[in-house]
């Protein structure tokens, strides 16, 4: 029996209808069927603007789903265009529970990837020549990884002057000014010349109702920009730009005590948390070297020296030491 994959042809699609269905995914090992949900909404006889929403490309990452199953289920009434939803793309990792997939390739490191790659390029490649046909404008759902919580944000390259612009317009109080990486989706669509907005917020495998809310609003108000549906008041257009990023890691190894609250603005010198030893003495006071923002938690207890503690966001480019091979494990720089 040959893999027979999932093909998007929007033509299939009747106009005004929704259609929730699940589609062939390349099998597990030639023998077991793998089906993945999609949502298509085709509101107009022109398919444009359509806007294509991705998530768990990290199959961890599950809060995107559940944005994802809110926008499905809020009883959206699109005026024109195309609404595409892509919940789990990567359903290998989700059915496992983990990040990566079968081959322990990174998904969102694969992008846009190629016929005859490793079954990660190739799976990239199966999923961008799906998505990317009628895509005008992508909106990519991600969180921290398990353990590790980010306050609800986008991460974008404000450099690109039509993606500045699409920014300004659409509800989310954090924007960091983030550069592309190499394969991810994110990459891949800007070489398309098409705008992608990568959504951050919560912890992996685990469930956030306001996280999900930022991330409804923030489709929703994309939607409502691009003219797709009505303008709502919940929407909010004021915005933090974040121009750099960097951990705070654990100088020793001991108890984490933490302090600070998510997203709270920290002046230089704060105590945002505390390391202490087994018996309970006090190691060090954690102080920020300048003020920031607090993007991003670890949920642990028990830290090992160099352990990634506090994600920061500084609203000026400082000088920091931070090493780029850091973000790739913590899932901060898509
Ligand atoms: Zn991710």
């Amino acid at each position: 029996m040959r893999d027979k994959v999932f093909e998007l042809n929007l033509e299939n699609y009747e106009v005004g209808q929704v259609t929730q269905e699940f589609i062939d995914f390349p099998s597990f090992y030639g023998l077991q069927k793998v089906k993945a949900p999609l949502y298509v909404y085709r509101a107009s006889e022109k398919t444009s603007p359509c806007v294509v929403v991705t998530a768990c490309i990290h199959g961890d990452e599950i809060n995107g789903l559940r944005i994802a199953q809110s926008l499905m289920k809020s009883k959206l009434k699109l005026l024109k265009g195309t609404l595409i939803i892509l919940p789990v793309v990567n359903i290998y990792g989700f059915l496992n529970k983990q990040r990566y997939l079968p081959d322990r390739k990174d998904l969102n490191r694969c992008f846009p990837g190629q016929t005859k790659g490793s079954f990660g390029s190739r799976f990239a490649n199966f999923i961008l020549q799906n998505i990317t046909r009628y895509g005008d404008v992508f909106i990519d759902l991600h969180s921290g990884g398990p353990g590790r919580f980010n306050i609800p944000q986008i991460r974008c390259d404000l450099s690109n002057k039509d993606l500045k612009e699409l920014v300004e317009k659409i509800s989310i109080p954090l924007v960091v000014n983030s550069s592309l990486r190499d394969g991810s989706l994110r990459e891949a669509i800007n070489d398309l010349k098409k705008p992608c907005i990568v959504f951050e917020g919560g912890e992996g495998l685990r469930l956030d109702e306001t996280i999900t809310k930022y991330g409804v609003n923030l489709v929703r108000s994309t939607l409502s920009h691009l003219g797709m549906i009505k303008p709502s008041k919940k929407y909010v257009f004021d915005k933090v730009v974040i121009e750099k990023t960097r951990w705070i890691r654990a100088q020793e190894g001991g108890i984490l005590i933490n302090k600070a609250h998510r997203g709270k603005v920290v002046k230089k010198g704060e105590v945002v948390g505390e390391l202490r030893q087994m018996t309970g003495e006090l190691l060090h006071k954690i102080r920020l070297e300048n003020d920031g923002v607090i993007l991003g938690i670890s949920q642990a207890a028990l830290i090992m020296a160099g352990d990634a503690l506090y994600n920061i966001g500084f609203l000026e480019a400082v000088n920091t030491e931070e090493d780029e091979e850091f973000f790739d494990y913590f899932d901060l720089d898509m």
